[in-house]
């Protein structure tokens, strides 16, 4: 039932995104931050990295339009796309996209804050939609199991960010919690994780922890065994 309105609030949130997606670009930070205006995207990048210091990647899992995206086209290729190598590419693009835009913002001695800067809803803005679109799907069709969460994404270092803060900080944030006794080897978390993480393995070794779990809780609700909980504590 769970995994039912996950996907449906994805769903949900697919059908908003030729409004919403100009609000999570990565070009439009720049053309505003280049102009001196603090937009609707950087605001967002901001909430969502306070949000995650006690969310965690929740917004990955439930709400991102571009992972409801992804994880359709799951059907047609459903490859595990995770290596250290292919995770660490989205951070090495985020800090060269990042430093430029702090080195835009700091060109302005004052900046004019403005949600909808840059956004107008005409014919070209959504034909730069359906290229967006075409590009998720197409990488995502190329990598697997949402290859582009893993090596693009311009936002998850925001909450991942987020989420080492908080542990630093010592703040309770959303986690999942194993119990390697009552697991009986089934393979079913990791057949179902949308991340592709190996999660059987995570759950023997007792650690949970992960940069790349996007709190989804497909491999609570799938566990025959009740093996995986979760909650909102601090780091063991
Ligand atoms: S689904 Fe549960 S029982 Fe099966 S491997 Fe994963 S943790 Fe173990
Ligand atoms: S480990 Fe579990 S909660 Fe995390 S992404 Fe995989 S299935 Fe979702």
């Amino acid at each position: 039932m769970r995994q039912r309105i996950r996907k449906s609030i994805l769903i949900f949130s697919l059908l908003l995104f030729p409004i919403t997606f100009m609000l999570l670009s990565p070009f439009v930070i720049v053309v505003s931050a280049a102009n001196g205006v603090f937009n609707g995207s950087a605001m967002i990048f901001g909430l969502l990295l306070f949000f995650s210091m006690v969310g965690s990647r929740l917004f990955c899992g439930w709400l991102c339009p571009g992972g409801a995206l992804q994880e359709n086209i799951a059907v047609v290729n459903d490859r595990h796309w995770n290596s250290k190598k292919k995770n660490i590419s989205k951070y090495i693009t985020w800090t060269i996209w990042f430093s430029f835009i702090v080195f835009l913002w700091l060109q302005h001695p004052r900046l004019k804050g403005d949600f909808l800067y840059f956004i107008e809803f005409n014919f070209q803005y959504f034909i730069i939609y359906a290229i967006v679109m075409v590009i998720i799907y197409l990488f995502t069709l190329v990598t697997g199991r949402r290859g582009m969460c893993h090596s693009l994404c311009w936002m998850a270092p925001f909450m991942v960010i987020g989420e080492k803060l908080a542990d630093f900080l010592h703040i309770p944030r959303f986690r999942l919690a194993a119990k390697p006794e009552s697991c009986i080897s089934c393979g079913k978390c990791t057949k179902n994780c949308p991340m592709g993480l190996d999660v059987e393995t995570m759950v023997k070794a007792g650690v949970m922890e992960s940069s790349e779990c996007i709190n989804c809780l497909e491999c609570v609700d799938g566990c025959p065994k009740k093996a995986i909980g979760f909650g909102v504590f601090q780091k063991q």
